[in-house]
């Protein structure tokens, strides 16, 4: 039998790492509380990075036919002024592939169908693990009982609030509230159809508020908007709540708030992992995506590290020993997403902020930004490279 994984967190993250394991030779069993694998989210942006490490996991084609190219990315203020612009041609000719938005299921049925022999268990809520006895294993909370299992390694892809976390790190604070609450929703294409919305990126900051919006797969249109709010506040949550506070901003955003069906509303508020971690291994737990980094969206980069925590970790596994590459991710892998979760959580407070004079001061820099340093802002996290990739693996075995 080749070397087992246990990989707990069927997220984007959890996902990627089974991709990445089962195709470099790993026998792979994903674990989720969830009591199904069903579409759930909003719409995501992958960025190039992303695209690149979707590229090694050979699922690039299949994002590429099934997500919507951005023909760049801009900001505007509440009145529709808009004070930046980051054209598609500059993003593809600094980081060679396109910024790319679908929605969240979409990529994760991208990722699901990828998976061959991999072993898929819902209904089963982690409730800790024992690391001290040489192979790793892990409690589960199971709908028939409670179950352990263990493996050569274990995979921590549960999230944000990780309970794997804090159970090899019990010391580690947990995540901090970013100060406010995201809505989101997705527009039908029927709807969207009579906007005439471009496919680009476009985020509005006002006060204390932002809104964005992204064009996403099958003419449908993405939107969210990002409000202050005290932690544990339990806002509004009506539609027509939200669209009264967006009420007075430009096209096409009271539009689009009003052609959202309602149930498709979703809100969350904004926890990161503002503390680094001193590791993202113990012993042979080794944590991915929000798990490890939980970032503010305000960058956008999330889920797009937590796919290349996937490829990299799999990358070394499949090059050394388990200790020895589990070292190798740890010290890859934190001070990119470590330093990406500071910029993240800084900008989130500048964009988010409510003072009338910093808000002047923002938009007033924002207008002084020539496009190269925007590009130079981006590339803090669009510019990464991925490792070789691995000999006599297709490049895109599903495209
Ligand atoms: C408003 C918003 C917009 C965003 N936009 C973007 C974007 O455009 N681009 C981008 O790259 N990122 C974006 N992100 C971030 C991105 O969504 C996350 O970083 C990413 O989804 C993290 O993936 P993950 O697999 O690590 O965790 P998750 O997606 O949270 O998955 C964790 C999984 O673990 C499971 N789980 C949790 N606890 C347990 C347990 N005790 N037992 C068993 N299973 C458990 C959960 O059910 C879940 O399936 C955004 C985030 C927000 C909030």
């Amino acid at each position: 039998m080749g070397r087992t994984a246990i990989v707990v967190g069927a997220g984007i993250g959890g996902l990627s790492t089974a991709r990445a394991l089962e195709r470099t030779g790993w026998d792979v069993a994903v674990y989720d509380q969830a009591p199904a694998f069903g579409p759930v989210g909003a719409g995501i942006g992958i960025a190039p990075n992303a695209v690149k490490a979707l590229e090694w996991l050979g699922l690039a084609t299949h994002l590429r036919a099934q997500g919507v190219r951005q023909e760049g990315m801009q900001i505007r203020l509440a009145s529709g002024r808009r004070v930046a612009h980051l054209p598609a041609t500059d993003i593809e000719a600094r980081f060679d592939d396109p910024f790319i938005a679908l929605h969240r299921a979409e990529l994760h049925q991208i990722l699901l169908d990828s998976l061959e022999n991999v072993a898929q268990y819902t209904g089963h809520r982690v409730t800790g693990a024992t690391i001290d006895t040489g192979r790793p294993s892990v409690s589960f909370e199971t709908t028939t009982g409670p179950l352990t299992v263990s493996a050569d390694l274990v995979v921590a892809a549960d999230g944000v609030h990780s309970q794997l976390r804090g159970s090899v790190f019990p010391a580690y604070p947990g995540p901090t509230y970013a100060g406010y609450t995201v809505w989101r929703g997705i527009v039908p294409a029927h709807q969207a159809a009579h906007l005439g919305i471009d496919p680009i990126l476009t985020e509005t900051w006002g006060r204390a508020a932002r809104f964005g919006i992204a064009v996403i797969n099958d003419g449908q249109v993405y939107w969210f908007a990002c409000e202050n709010m005290p932690e544990g506040a339990t806002p509004r949550h009506s539609l027509n709540d939200v669209a009264a506070r967006f009420r007075d901003w430009h096209a096409p955003i009271p539009q689009l708030l009003a052609a959202t069906p309602p149930e498709s509303l979703l809100r969350h508020d904004v926890y990161y992992l503002k503390a680094s971690l001193p590791a993202f291994v113990r012993d042979r737990v080794v944590l991915v995506g929000d798990a490890a980094h939980a970032v503010t969206p305000d960058i956008g980069q999330g889920a797009c590290l937590a796919i290349e925590d996937a490829v990299v970790l799999a990358d070394a596994l499949h090059r050394t020993g388990i200790d020895e590459a589990l070292a190798t991710y740890d010290v890859a892998r934190r001070p990119r997403t470590q330093q990406l979760a500071r910029t993240s959580g800084t900008l989130g407070r500048i964009l988010q902020t409510g003072n009338p004079a910093a808000t002047l001061l923002r938009d007033t820099i924002a207008r002084a930004l020539p496009t190269p340093l925007l590009a130079r802002f981006a590339s803090g996290a669009f510019a990464w490279t991925p490792p070789e990739p691995i000999a006599g693996e297709p490049t895109h075995p599903h495209g």
